[in-house]
């Protein structure tokens, strides 16, 4: 770097040559040279030099004088003084002039040398410091045009992002676009995914106060390839078209879900300036936003959509519809299912159902244990007299759904066969009562031979099946009546042991393992003895017949406290998945190869869950197919006597 101008003034060319070639030419300075006052105004004002070396005393004008004449000019440059005549008010005056340092002759040439490096390092440091100073106030400048730019994209992108309707979106997108890049036409496409046809949806010109919707697939090549490249396409890049094409062309890509959704474009015709770098980052910025909002309405429709056919299948359907989430808080429920509970919308949407509802049969639902499948199930009463199944099945990552669907028309439809069974039943007992007793009495006519003891004995066999099958049926009838009921405090365990005593020689002649695990101290329930050893009978008989031989039956007692739950596991042929809803069904029989050999007329089972619940219990099973099958019932426990 050459080093800096120095002026030197004396009228003794001498000092002048002396001071040029000995000491600030051999150091690098340039050196001017003045031997006068005026010629060294006129070089000082020409030549701008960076310090001055200025004599005191010269003819015509003398230093002051030209460091006046210089002050006058508003020029402030560094000076040293150098003197024959020094003295304390020259040396004031001077500095008052601005002199930076002050040497009287004789001067020592390594003192001059050090004033001289001393003032231009102080120069310089002042003047890299205004430097510096000018740098700062540009990049501020220039700052805070970025913050003013960015805060309108950002109020831009926050109106767009509000906007949840697809073409008022994509309209506001363009109006941004035209105001961002103050360009000509602005317009933009998106790709329809079924069909992969990108297609101008919004298109606005200058003279266009809003943009306005379209549909049409574009075949322009300059978007194509921004939608294949989803690189930002500029035109014509700055110096590589002479003469300039006619029109400056811009477009971005609108990115999101890690693709291309779409172009945003802009154009500006002749003879405006064409789009710069600094347009396109504009331009980038919005578009960016711009996908994420687009995503959003996109996403918003989609769950409207969902939501609308939802509201249809609500409003529509005539079972009863509620779904919670895993608090237990509604989160949408059909108009059938508010009305039913005699509640309005508000009252429930958002609310805890148990507790708006205030429905026993629904805490009872809630708490009853699960099925294999997750679904729980029991028959709600309401309080308008209709009785609905209710089903509460989980919803993975929602909660739970409960469907009520009402089947009072069954109910009652099932009452009338029961009543139509208990008629036809009691008719048929007192013939076949005469039946049997002729039979019986049919030895006392005389000798039978082998041949019509053996059909008397046959008919005999098949009066008493039918007997049994009429007996059940009335049986039944009854428990659902709640006749022959009388509760009292029971001993599960001695039923058990009772139960399992008749028919372990049942078992063990089919080569089968019957054991019973209970503990000691089983806590009593209120109970009927003979039902309960009915249910104990039923559940093991079927065990037995269910259970190809060599198989494991065990019978389990436990106690949690308020209820006593006995289970029945089995090896056996156990029951497929669809028939398990039915499987407590009146007359319900599993259709199969191994149960059709097996005689039955499917009313065991329902006998046992009447019993089960007419004693306040609950009965349920879980089964697989070709394994086993357990039947667990629990009954509440006897409240103990409070003294
Ligand atoms: P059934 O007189 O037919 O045995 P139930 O009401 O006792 O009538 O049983 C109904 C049906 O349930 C039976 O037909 C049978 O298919 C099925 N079932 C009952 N218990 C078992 C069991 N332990 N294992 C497999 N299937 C069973």
């Amino acid at each position: 770097m050459t080093k800096e101008t120095v002026l030197i003034v004396d009228d003794d060319i001498r000092n002048v040559e002396f001071l040029r070639d000995s000491l600030l030419v051999p150091s690098g300075y340039t050196a001017l040279c003045a031997t006068d006052g005026e010629e060294a105004v006129r070089l000082a004002l020409t030549e701008e030099p960076d310090l001055i070396l200025l004599d005191l005393q010269m003819p015509k004008m003398n230093g002051f004088h030209v460091l006046e004449a210089l002050n006058r000019q508003g020029r402030e440059i560094p000076t040293i003084l150098i003197t024959a005549h020094g003295s304390e008010s020259v040396a004031m005056q001077a500095f008052r002039l601005g002199v930076r340092d002050y040497f009287p002759k004789p001067f020592k040439a390594a003192e001059i040398m050090e004033a001289v490096e001393r003032s231009l390092t102080e120069a310089r440091l002042r003047r890299e410091k205004e430097e510096l100073a000018v740098r700062l106030e540009q990049v501020n400048r220039q700052l805070e045009q970025r913050i003013k730019e960015l805060t309108i994209l950002y109020g831009i992108s926050k109106s767009v992002a509000s906007l949840l309707d697809l073409d008022r979106l994509l309209a506001r997108i363009v109006e941004a676009t035209m105001y961002v890049t103050r360009a000509e036409e602005t317009s933009l496409f998106l790709l329809d995914e079924t069909t992969q046809d990108l297609q101008l949806r919004s298109v606005q010109g200058v003279g266009d106060r809003e943009a306005r919707p379209v549909r049409k697939s574009t075949d322009d090549t300059v978007v194509r390839e921004v939608m294949d490249t989803g690189l930002a396409a500029l035109s014509p890049i700055a110096g590589a078209h002479e003469p300039p094409p006619l029109e400056s062309r811009l477009a971005v890509p609108l990115r999101a879900r890690g693709g291309t959704i779409g172009v945003l474009h802009a154009t500006r015709k002749m003879a405006m300036e064409p789009f710069s770098d600094r347009d396109r980052y504009q331009l980038s910025l919005l578009a960016d936003y711009a996908a994420i909002a687009i995503e959003n309405a996109r996403l918003f429709a989609e769950v409207e959509e969902q939501r609308s056919k939802l509201e249809t299948i609500l409003v529509g359907s005539e079972d009863l519809i509620v779904v919670i989430d895993e608090l237990g808080l509604v989160l949408l429920a059909s108009p059938a299912a508010v009305e039913a509970f005699s509640l309005e919308m508000e009252e429930m949407i958002g609310k805890p159902l148990l507790e708006v509802t205030g429905s026993e049969a629904l805490d009872r639902l809630f708490n009853l244990p699960l099925t294999s499948n997750g679904v729980r199930s029991l028959e709600i009463p309401l309080v308008d007299g209709r009785t609905f199944h209710a089903s509460l099945s989980p919803v993975a990552d929602v909660g739970w759904a409960l469907i009520m669907r009402d089947i009072s028309h069954l109910k009652e439809l099932d009452k009338m066969k029961s009543d139509f069974v208990a008629t036809i039943t009691h008719d048929l007992r007192s013939p076949l009562t005469a039946i049997q007793g002729s039979l019986a009495l049919l030895p006392e006519l005389g000798e039978l031979t082998d041949e019509q003891q053996e059909f008397a004995e046959r008919a005999m066999r098949n009066a008493e099946h039918m007997d049994t099958l009429i007996r059940n049926l009335l049986d039944i009838g009854r428990i659902e009546a709640g006749l022959e009921m009388e509760m009292e405090p029971i001993r599960l365990d001695a039923v058990i042991e009772e139960v399992v005593a008749n028919l372990l020689g049942g078992a063990k002649s089919k080569g089968l393992i019957l054991r019973a695990v209970v503990p000691n101290d089983v806590p009593p329930v209120r109970g009927n003895h003979t039902r309960l050893m009915q249910v104990m009978t039923n559940l093991l008989d079927n065990a037995i017949r269910y259970t190809p031989r060599g198989g494991k039956i065990t019978v389990r007692v436990e106690d949690d406290g308020d209820h006593v739950t006995v289970s029945v596991s089995d090896t056996g042929v156990g029951i497929p998945a669809h028939a398990e809803a039915h499987i407590f069904d009146k007359f319900y029989r599993v259709e199969g190869a191994e149960t059709r050999e097996l005689e039955g007329i499917g009313l065991g089972l329902a006998t046992v869950k009447s019993i089960v619940e007419k004693h306040g219990g609950q009965i349920s099973v879980e089964s697989t197919e070709g394994e086993g099958s357990t039947f667990c019932f629990s009954l509440p426990q006897v409240e103990p006597e409070s003294d």
